[in-house]
């Protein structure tokens, strides 16, 4: 079965930013594939795209440049936050990636700076601004359940458990 939007496809994927030379910033192989309802928005565009057309058990490489993926650096993207808006405001230190209570959930930010009741941190993706490649693995495609569809995202393992 060929994925087209509307189907649940589950993947393993390493991503490396452009040129790809050093290690992956981020991979699934150790632990569970990521399962996407596609034509849903649930990852970057650019990754969504080619996974169409694509079946169980194929492997291959994509380029995706920056404005589809996570988009340019947004210097306006530096905020202020007050420290109670962290899970372990005691630990905070410029330069680390941490979790920050947003009205849309938890949120990844970078610190760049820890005063005595704030912090300032940059809410840019940590790879926002970088040309991507990604090494992809298909485990499996199927058709997702009218609920599925519904919900806007896949159920199930690496889905939505609700
Ligand atoms: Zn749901």
């Amino acid at each position: 079965m060929q994925a087209d939007n509307n189907h649940v496809i589950r993947f393993h994927y390493r991503v490396f930013a452009l040129p790809a030379a050093g290690e992956a910033l981020e991979s699934s192989f150790e632990r569970e594939p990521l399962t996407v309802l596609l034509g849903h928005g649930g990852i970057i565009q650019g990754l969504e795209q080619a996974l169409l057309g694509k079946s169980a058990g194929e492997r291959f490489e994509v380029d995706i440049p920056a404005a589809e993926a996570y988009g340019e650096i947004r210097p306006d993207f530096v905020q202020r936050v007050p420290k109670k808006y962290f899970r372990d405001p005691a630990h905070l230190k410029p330069g680390m990636q941490t979790p920050v209570g947003t009205n849309q959930g938890p949120r990844l930010v970078t610190v760049l700076k820890v005063g005595m009741s704030v912090v300032d941190v940059d809410l840019n993706h940590p790879m926002a601004g970088k040309d991507l490649r990604f090494e992809v693995e298909v485990v499996e495609v199927r058709e997702a359940s009218p609920e599925e569809i519904a919900h806007g995202h896949a159920h199930g393992p690496g889905g939505h458990q609700h």
